[in-house]
């Protein structure tokens, strides 16, 4: 039977995070395995043949507020800073996403563009962010039907397509990620940092492992070697629900297929990410050459298309928020109080989701605890 000290499910940015603060901080060896075949769980880029780094789980933008979390990952890389302007296909025509007092200028009539936009500005303020559901309770006629255009022609079709049910069954705060804007900044975050590390992500959590006290092991699922090793600590990332080999139930998950293709023109759309609200059934394209802003006669995209999470087949890559889906995880949550010493967090073990800073501060603040 082997030996460790402390195992670290999942090779991903929260795992990768504890393992580091163990290693450096208490001076423990840490054995870090994960079942795919590379580190960096769904933060993974590499060089693709075109020399262009491609990010394999879709389009990745490090943000946040918070100092703390921007100076313990500065350690590990430099940055490029990268603000994320996407656009959204709508009517035929490329608008400025999120929706803004610059996209009602591109949508509406000038005169009908004025009335609204000083109505939002007497109504909010200026530099305000709207979620559309709030937008959508206003009583004013000018307002509900701006609610209503913006709701129909960015909302409603790409959230039934990305989660597969309608806008009134997802937590409201999924879609208040991207509200209405009452201001003119393009961004897409209005964190203080905002960046993308200048040599990759991958190259960023290799740093992060680089410490003769962690041994990685790719290719190891937990399942397999569970019986086989003897752990002090165990800290899992993996989906909690197949930990506990789905007792209560399956929580549900949403997957995504990625299309990824090289297209031989040297820039195929007008901004990093362009999202189809309407049209198609991919929700939106990313083109990966504008992250770090590199040069290549040819491109490379990748597509998203939104699919149910089927275990064996794809990645459970998004945890679906709402009460029922609380209440099931709320199950599992107080199992975890049965077992000392084991500890659950990440996007999948505590079934959050969680950008990245946020994936950071949690598996930070998780290390303060244990320590
Ligand atoms: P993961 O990256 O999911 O890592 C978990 C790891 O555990 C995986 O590698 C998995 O293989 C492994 N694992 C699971 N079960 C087992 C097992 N039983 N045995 C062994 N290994 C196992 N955040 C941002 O801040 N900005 C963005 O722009 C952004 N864009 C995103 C776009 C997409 C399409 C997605 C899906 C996420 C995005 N995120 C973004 C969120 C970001 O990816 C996460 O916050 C972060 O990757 C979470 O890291 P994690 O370690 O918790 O989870
Ligand atoms: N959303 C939408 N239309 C858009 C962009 C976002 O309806 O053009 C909604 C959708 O429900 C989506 C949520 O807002 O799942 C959060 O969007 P975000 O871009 O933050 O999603 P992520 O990058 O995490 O996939």
């Amino acid at each position: 039977m082997e030996k460790v000290k402390n195992l670290v499910v999942g090779a991903g940015l929260s795992g990768v995070v504890l393992a580091e603060r163990i290693a450096s901080q208490l001076q423990e060896p840490v054995l870090v395995i994960d079942r795919r075949e590379h580190i960096a769980g769904n933060i993974y880029d590499s060089k693709h043949s075109s020399g262009i780094t491609v990010h394999r789980y879709g389009p990745h933008i490090f943000h946040t507020n918070k100092k703390e979390i921007w100076d313990y990952l500065s350690r590990f890389t430099s940055w490029h800073y990268f603000f994320l302007k996407p656009r959204a296909w709508v009517d035929n025509a490329y608008v400025t996403l999120p929706f803004n007092l610059n996209t009602l200028r591109q949508v509406f009539p000038g005169h009908l563009a004025a009335r609204l936009e000083e109505k939002l500005v007497d109504t909010y303020g200026y530099n305000v962010k709207v979620p559309v559901m709030k937008l959508r309770q206003q009583k004013d006629a000018d307002l509900q039907f701006l609610a209503q255009y913006v709701y129909d022609k960015i909302f409603e079709k790409y959230t039934m397509k990305q989660w597969g049910i309608s806008p009134e069954d997802i937590d409201p705060e999924v879609m208040a990620r991207v509200p209405v804007f009452v201001g003119r900044d393009d961004g897409y975050f209005q964190d203080k940092y905002q960046a993308i590390p200048a040599q990759g992500y991958t190259r960023m959590v290799e740093n992060m492992l680089h410490n003769p006290l962690i041994t990685v092991r790719l290719k190891t699922p937990f399942e397999k070697i569970k019986n086989d090793i003897e752990y002090q600590r165990l800290f899992y990332t993996g989906p909690i629900d197949e930990f506990f080999d789905y007792k209560f139930g399956e929580l549900p998950y949403r997957s995504l297929r990625f299309d990824i293709e090289q297209k031989n023109t040297e820039y195929y759309q007008p901004a990093v990410v362009v999202n189809y609200p309407n049209n198609f059934d991919f929700t939106r394209i990313c083109e990966h050459k504008y992250f770090l802003n590199e040069k290549a006669s040819t491109t490379v995209i990748s597509v998203e298309f939104p699919q149910p999470f089927k275990r064996g087949e794809n990645e459970p890559y998004y945890p679906i928020s709402n009460a029922q889906t609380a209440a099931l995880y709320a199950q599992y949550a107080a199992e975890t109080k049965k077992l000392p010493g084991t500890y659950f967090f990440g996007r999948l073990g505590g079934y959050k989701y969680y950008n990245m800073d946020q994936a950071v501060s949690a598996a930070l603040a998780l290390f303060e605890e244990i320590k």
